[in-house]
């Protein structure tokens, strides 16, 4: 079985910078795994522990700089890493990032079975790659998922969580999976899974690769243009609550 996980590099600061085009300036920021990307790994190493057969591939759209979580996946055990990377894919909005993933997929890992994603990107945090992905390749798709129980070639079962309610789905293969709770067995990586990363050549690939053009990518290709970007002003009321008030309430609630 051939898994596919699509893994983002995310800054990991809190000091953010916007460029003229209201975009994120990335340059020089500090940056780490998507938070629900690692947890879409360790789901994805959880099923490959179950198939001796199974491989994984972590695929990510960013600039050179996302090496650096493909190294870390390749450390977590995927067989394969590949980097969509080209200049003309910056500024791609989401439905740009999803085209573009879509054709790295379809040309690099065409027998994939399943695609695990995470639900949301702790930037970005729009949750509409996932799905737009899904729509490019013309899969079944299942996002807000909290367990995958069983995944092989043929099909995928899996329980979404939304509003509190639990659905369980059983998916044919090819099928994409967005998952929004961690996997019960996570996997660390030592020193040793990373010296052994290191044997495995991360993959490549710019637009002419992926036959796309440059206006089919990035700003240009983009439909969504960012209006303003800003810091929402949040204002602060301190409320004195006096002894009698306090006390009122507690005598309240113990009452009930
Ligand atoms: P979500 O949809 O919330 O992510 C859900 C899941 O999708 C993730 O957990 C992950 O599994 C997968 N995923 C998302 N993005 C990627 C990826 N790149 N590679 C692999 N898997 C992924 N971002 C930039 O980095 N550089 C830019 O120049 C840039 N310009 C933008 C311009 C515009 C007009 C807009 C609207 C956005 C721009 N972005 C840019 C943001 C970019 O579109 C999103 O950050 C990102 O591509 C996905 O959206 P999201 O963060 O909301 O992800």
């Amino acid at each position: 079985m051939n898994i596919v996980v699509c893994i983002k590099q995310v800054p990991d600061v809190d000091d953010i910078k916007w460029t003229n085009e209201n975009n994120l300036d990335r340059q020089g920021m500090l940056s780490k795994l998507n938070s629900a990307d690692e947890w879409a790994l360790n789901w994805a190493m959880n099923l490959k522990s179950k198939f001796k057969e199974a491989s994984v591939t972590a695929i990510s759209m960013g600039p050179n700089q996302a090496l650096d979580v493909l190294e870390y996946a390749l450390a977590k055990g995927a067989e394969r890493a590949i980097l969509l990377s080209d200049k003309s894919f910056s500024g791609s909005d989401t439905l740009i990032t999803a085209k573009i993933l879509s054709h790295g997929i379809e040309k690099y890992i065409p027998d994939y079975n399943l695609i695990i994603t995470g639900q949301k990107a702790d930037d970005g945090d729009t949750e509409q790659v996932p799905v737009s992905l899904a729509q490019y390749l013309n899969i079944p798709d299942v996002t807000h998922t909290v367990e995958i129980h069983n995944a092989d070639k043929n099909s995928a079962l899996v329980s979404q969580n939304i509003d509190s309610e639990v659905n369980m789905y059983e998916m044919t293969t090819p099928c994409l999976v967005a998952v929004k709770k961690e996997c019960p067995k996570i996997i660390t990586p030592r020193i040793n899974d990373y010296i052994r990363a290191e044997s495995t050549a991360i993959e490549v690939y710019g637009a002419n690769d992926l036959g796309l053009t440059q206006e089919q990518t990035g700003i240009i290709g983009s439909p969504t243009v960012v209006y303003r970007a800003f810091r929402p002003q949040i204002e602060k009321n301190t409320v004195e609550i006096k002894e009698n008030y306090a006390r009122n309430i507690l005598d309240m609630i113990f009452k009930v």
